[in-house]
């Protein structure tokens, strides 16, 4: 028989994303890890503004030239270490398609962002996951043991939640070098340090970062690649010329320009993670420790897919995998306090009833 497609993408398991409701739809959306806080207030004005003097007949920059020259002066590096991407997830299939095909291998901690796999198996690539401790400890030495080409680690990890020190990142691009290593680092402004100077010291790291957790962009769709300009520039070859639109970047670009907006929703989120992993241990989940604006909360053993669709039931949205190393887990986002509170008071219902 004549195979349509190439044969990695015709067996391939698709990537699941987590629900987004219906328009109208009332749920408590704790499953996508989006901020509850809205952006900067500059960005509805700088929006507005452009609408005013829309430029939807013209493509945007391919560059993205204010939005990286805003970031440039937010992270301190020189524009040539910077690319925009359409999220990070663009960047991860930018980098994927550049570095990975046939013969060539993918290495990462699992469990991860499933979308790693999914990537590395539409290249056709062979993909090495090696597991997490039991604590979700990294496992340094095994992932740069296996010298592929590419080498991803989460930091702060998904689902966990939990970091990896940036020094114990900085040994890995050391002894993998040419070889490259990739922080995703989706999380990072929740945790309590991050990896962004090894792009400077180390020619094989890329940092990914995106402006649809911390910044409150998800609907924007907005993501920066920083690395060495050789990388970028190996990077570019690769995109579509007009990746991200002109109204995304106006947003993108309003927003840096506020990064005090965001930090003050980071300390928000900070806090409400807190109690929140204070009321989960209470209602007898093990939770921990996370650097995330999430939390993992699971009771060894038992399967909480049935815990996870009860809650929907009742109009509460949390992640659940149904693989075998975290079908005992929900993922739970953090949102408002009052909407822990009730996510609270339903769990506590559902923990009585289990027991
Ligand atoms: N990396 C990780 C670990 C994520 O969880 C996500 C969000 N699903 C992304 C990258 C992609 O984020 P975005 O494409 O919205 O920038």
């Amino acid at each position: 028989m004549t195979r349509v497609f190439r044969a990695a993408v015709e067996k391939m398991d698709p990537y699941t994303p987590g629900e987004q409701p219906r328009t109208g739809e009332r749920l408590i959306k704790l499953n996508t890890n989006e901020n509850p806080y809205p952006p900067s207030p500059l960005v509805a004005r700088a929006v507005r503004r452009a609408l005013a003097d829309s430029a939807w007949n013209r493509y945007p920059p391919p560059r993205a030239d204010e939005f990286v020259t805003e970031a440039s002066k937010v992270y301190g590096l020189q524009r040539e270490m910077i690319m925009a991407g359409n999220g990070s997830d663009e960047l991860l299939a930018i980098l994927f398609r550049a570095a990975l095909e046939p013969g060539r291998t993918l290495a990462y901690a699992a469990p991860t962002y499933s979308l790693y796999d999914t990537l590395a198996t539409i290249q056709g690539a062979e993909v090495k996951p090696v597991p997490y401790g039991g604590d979700f400890v990294l496992p340094a030495e095994a992932l740069t043991r296996g010298r592929a080409a590419l080498t991803i680690v989460c930091n702060p990890n998904s689902p966990s939640g939990t970091g990896t020190p940036p020094a114990v990142l900085g040994q890995m691009a050391a002894s993998l070098r040419p070889r490259l290593l990739a922080i995703d680092e989706a999380y990072v402004d929740f945790a309590d340090s991050n990896a962004l100077e090894l792009v400077k010291q180390h020619t094989n790291v890329i940092v990914l970062r995106t402006l649809s957790k911390s910044f409150s962009l998800a609907g924007a769709r907005l993501g920066l690649a920083f690395a060495h300009p050789k990388i970028v520039a190996t990077l570019i070859k690769v995109k579509d010329s007009y990746n991200l639109s002109w109204l995304a970047l106006v947003a993108g670009t309003a927003a840096l320009k506020d990064v005090g907006w965001m930090r003050r929703n980071v300390l928000r989120v900070q806090r409400t993670r807190a109690q929140t992993s204070l009321a989960l241990r209470e209602l007898g989940f093990e939770v921990p420790e996370s650097s995330a604006n999430f939390v993992l909360a699971r009771m060894a053993g038992r399967d909480l897919g049935p815990m996870a669709r009860e809650l929907r039931r009742r109009g509460i949205l949390v992640r659940h995998f149904a693989t075998r190393r975290l079908r005992d887990a929900l993922r739970i986002s953090i949102g408002r306090p009052s909407e822990m509170r009730e996510l609270r008071a339903v769990l506590g219902d559902l923990v009585r009833y289990r027991e």
